[in-house]
């Protein structure tokens, strides 16, 4: 089989972010540059850190053999200056392997892992608004995808994730679960809460998703979980989260002083991009409402947001939230089936680019992580539950169809749900031996143990 058929017949989809199926971005024709995303910049994450350090040679076997099919001159791994095990392993790798991979070194700011931003920093061209790596010859793919690929090239299928359990848990660490694990047999691994009353962050503390306890007993790892966080249920991204959409738009009436602090520090304005969120927020603040304003251009600006939080969790000293009100704006447009025009190549970032930079520790510092932001995982864990529930829709396209049922019995790795014919999907394998269950929510597994 060709590298992408393994691909697609492990399952494989883009671990950093929506689930992208990696078959068929790595499908793409004409890319000078392939990019792997290794700054993995929400705070308290460590998954990417750790496989650099524990899986280099599986990581830049998996670079070579990407840049080889994509036909790409150029394959880079760009991680943070301040990741130096991280970069002593990835050395000895690729010279042990005699690959062309270089090492591109990035401040530590906040988020130098946005897609377009890592573009950006390694090959200094500006993917424009509304557009994909791609409109600048570009594939952007992270390290556990690459893990991912390596696994699929060895005919294993895509089962497991290396995901970071941290916060305020007595056992912070790297986990290797089954996809399908819960979050409660995570929690357990990690010695479970240090807090009574707490919330549960899927992903990072930025741009993660929050959850009360209530709801995170019923989450489950899926092929694009990279984290949960626990949280005392006082943080302020709680607060942010359940604060009514009413209540955001008044309090940007009433005390927007349009300072456009969160403009200046905006990294996609910072790009070039014309996306000015002072000037959305004072349309906002003002007395129409949101919905007859929705041809504006600085309206439909908003579309042009990466919803990577800086505005609201860093920049502005109003503690507004310009990221919701755009996530609305967002929204109100995607209901009336305006997509967003993409802009043309070229821009130009702004002059004070680079001393706008965020530190990631004053990012966590803001996001009110801060107390957690220097903890080490201190342990690796392989997981072994007695429960999966695998969900057959975590990836871009259409969801999966289980091609199994309730007293099947399956393997390890055996295909368990198939994409549909004809869309964008991925197919999904069993990721413990046993008897399914369930197919009713997502592929219910109980094992043998
Ligand atoms: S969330 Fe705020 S800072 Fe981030 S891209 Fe959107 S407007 Fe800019
Ligand atoms: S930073 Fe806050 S107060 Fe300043 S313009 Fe933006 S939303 Fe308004």
């Amino acid at each position: 089989m060709d590298l992408l058929e393994q691909i697609k017949a492990a399952g494989v989809v883009g671990c950093g972010g929506a689930g992208f199926p990696t078959h068929v971005k790595l499908a793409a024709q004409g890319i000078d540059t392939l990019i792997i995303n290794a700054a993995e910049c929400e705070p308290l994450l460590r998954t990417d850190r750790w496989i650099m350090v524990h899986e280099p040679a599986a990581l830049v076997a998996a670079v070579a053999a990407v840049r080889a099919r994509l036909g790409a001159g150029r394959a880079v791994i760009a991680l943070k200056e301040t990741y130096t095990a991280e970069t002593a392993a990835l050395q000895t790798a690729i010279a042990a392997a005699g690959a062309s991979v270089e090492l591109v070194h990035m401040r530590s700011f906040y988020p130098a892992g946005d897609e377009q931003v890592v573009v950006y920093e390694v090959t200094g061209r500006v993917v424009p608004p509304a557009g994909l790596p791609l409109d600048v010859q570009c594939v952007v793919s992270n390290v556990a995808t690459m893990l991912a690929v390596h696994n699929a090239a060895q005919g294993r299928p895509f089962t497991q994730k290396y995901l970071t359990i941290t916060g305020a848990v007595p056992r912070p660490c790297v986990l290797k679960a089954p996809v399908g694990m819960s979050f409660a047999d995570c929690l357990t691994l990690a010695g479970g809460s240090l807090e009574d009353d707490y919330i549960v962050v899927s992903g990072g503390p930025m741009m993660g998703k929050p959850f009360t306890k209530e709801e995170a007993a019923h989450l489950f790892v899926t092929k694009t979980t990279s984290g949960f966080l626990v949280l005392p249920s006082t943080a302020r991204l709680w607060q942010n989260h359940v604060t009514p959409t009413n209540h955001i738009r008044n309090r940007a009436k009433s005390a927007c002083i349009q300072c456009s602090f969160c403009t200046q520090l905006c990294p996609r304005y910072l790009l070039g991009h014309p996306l000015e969120t002072h000037k959305i927020m004072r349309r906002a603040a003002g007395a129409r409402p949101l919905k007859d304003q929705l041809d504006d251009p600085v309206i439909r600006s908003a579309q042009f947001c990466c919803e990577c939080g800086v505005c609201e969790l860093v920049a502005c000293p109003m503690q507004l939230q310009p990221r919701k009100i755009n996530v609305m704006i967002k929204h109100m447009l995607a209901q009336q089936g305006v997509r967003p025009q993409k802009g043309a190549c070229g821009l130009q970032p702004r002059p004070h680019r680079e001393e706008r930079k965020l530190p990631t520790g004053k990012a966590a510092n803001r996001a009110g992580v801060g107390k957690f932001y220097h903890t080490e995982p201190q342990a690796f864990l392989k997981a072994q539950p007695k429960r999966v529930c695998i969900a057959l829709g975590s990836h871009i396209g259409a969801p999966a169809l289980p091609i199994v049922q309730p007293g099947d019995k399956v393997v390890l790795g055996q295909v368990v749900a198939m994409a549909q014919e004809g869309k964008l999907g991925a197919d999904y394998h069993a990721s413990v031996a046993g008897t399914v269950t369930s197919t009713d929510n997502g592929v219910v597994i109980d094992t043998f143990f």
